[in-house]
């Protein structure tokens, strides 16, 4: 039997790896002007960076790790999401005892054991990036505007940003006094995993997605109502921030990160038409986190963004868009000794930095031609025994179907004002 890729994974194939390319030079271009610098961490990590990083208490820790022993009996994880090992490489590396922050971004596939279902997969891809060694708001609103801005460039309408501040250990501890006494008295309704979380981390239950949960949930005490003096000054700077750069806002007090380490700032985007998973990107403050996993203290802001979501989104809109190729050349040799000839000439061209393909299955001219056609060749540049003798090439302007003899020695010139002369053209376009 035929050998299948493996349950939740996808073969991304050549078409599609065109359109991924384009999205990931615009999220490394838009990084770069941002002043993020690209780092990368292994795809395996000590189990327990994930235990403590992102938290006993999740999901992702409880239910959706890929886990093992090697040989060695050691556990190790597939990273299920890249803000701990980012954590853990600066403060393996140390990168605290120089200046700060340091802006970095990742890019890659991540691993969680989900139920397979539309826009979920066990390998995934995620854009994150992380702001370490700064407590500024700026940096909180620098980060956002990054996210919302790629939406943006890639042509992606009707965004949605939501904002909440989730304050510091301190503010929390009021608002879960509070919250514990609204919501013990009616504790008997709330779902099961609710009922855990009321007694462990009562602010998720904010987050529950049930129906039930919600409504009793409605009225509920909101963090941004319990803020310290502190927080609430870092709440209002990133929001005139977000003024300042013109980034539309709405507020929503159930947009909880309910782990200890995350500070004030927490914000989603989301896509419109996804369904149930419309958010594409969510993050925020994570003051706490470098120090969780053995590091000193240090704050941070962050997000990831999830880029299956944000193809989904994008081909949901019909804003995929038509990724123009630089033009390419077939090179048609017709007999062995046209054949070996054309083979140099073609790692010629090629070194100079022309696409130019060659049959492979010693077809005919006809059929060559029309796999130039197929191909969208600009030109086919025919080699045959005659043309060898005089050592030419015949080119033939696949779309005028014009014929000419160019001698070898003058192609290369030939070629690069052709090239230069098209550009011209579609410049005045
Ligand atoms: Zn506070
Ligand atoms: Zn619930």
């Amino acid at each position: 039997m035929a050998i299948k890729r493996p349950q939740g994974t996808q073969d991304i194939l050549p078409r599609q790896t065109a359109l991924w390319q384009y999205v990931e030079e615009k999220i490394r271009s838009l990084c770069r002007r941002c002043g993020y610098e690209e780092i990368r961490t292994p795809i395996l990590e000590a189990t327990e960076l994930f235990q403590r990083g992102v938290g006993m208490e999740t999901d992702i820790v409880n239910k959706e790790m890929f886990t093992f022993r090697d040989k060695g009996d050691r556990s190790l994880t597939l990273r299920p999401e890249g803000t701990a090992a980012v954590a853990r490489a600066y403060a393996e590396h140390k990168l605290y005892g120089q200046t700060p922050p340091w802006k970095l971004y990742y890019l890659g596939p991540m691993f969680r054991y989900e139920k397979p279902q539309a826009g979920r997969f066990h390998q995934f891809h995620q854009f994150g990036l992380e702001a370490l060694g700064t407590a500024d708001p700026l940096a909180d609103a620098e980060a956002i505007w990054l996210a919302w801005t790629l939406g943006a460039e890639l042509g992606l309408r009707g965004l949605a940003l939501q904002l909440n501040s989730v304050g510091c250990p301190l503010c929390r501890e009021k608002h879960r006094a509070a919250l514990t006494a609204f919501l013990a008295p009616q504790s008997a309704d709330l779902c099961p995993d609710c009922l855990v979380r009321l007694d462990r981390n009562p602010l998720r239950v904010l987050d529950c997605k049930n129906e039930n949960c919600r409504a009793r949930t409605a009225g509920a005490p909101a963090l941004p109502d319990y803020l310290c003096p502190e927080c609430r000054e870092h709440f209002a700077a990133v929001r005139s921030y977000l003024d300042e750069l013109r980034l539309p806002y709405q507020l929503n007090e159930r947009l909880v990160r309910g782990l200890d380490y995350y500070r004030k700032t927490a914000f989603e985007i989301l896509a419109p038409g996804l369904g149930a998973q419309n958010a594409i990107c969510g993050g925020g403050r994570y003051d706490g986190l470098v120090e969780e996993i053995g590091g000193p203290p240090t704050p941070g802001v962050g997000f990831a963004l999830g880029l299956e979501r944000l193809l989904g989104a994008l081909a949901e809109q019909n804003t995929t868009p038509s990724l123009t190729e630089p033009p390419c050349y077939v090179l048609a040799a017709l007999g062995p000794e046209a054949r070996r000839w054309s083979a140099g000439l073609a790692a010629e061209l090629r070194a100079a930095g022309f696409v130019v393909l060659m049959d492979l299955e010693g077809r005919s001219l006809k059929s060559q031609l029309k796999f130039a056609d197929r191909r969208r060749a600009a030109f086919t540049l025919i080699c045959g025994e005659d043309e060898l003798a005089r050592g030419n090439v015949l080119a033939r302007d696949m779309r005028t179907g014009e014929q000419r003899e160019i001698p070898r020695a003058d192609l290369l010139r030939e070629m690069e004002n052709s090239i230069s002369k098209e550009r011209r053209v579609k410049s005045k376009e």
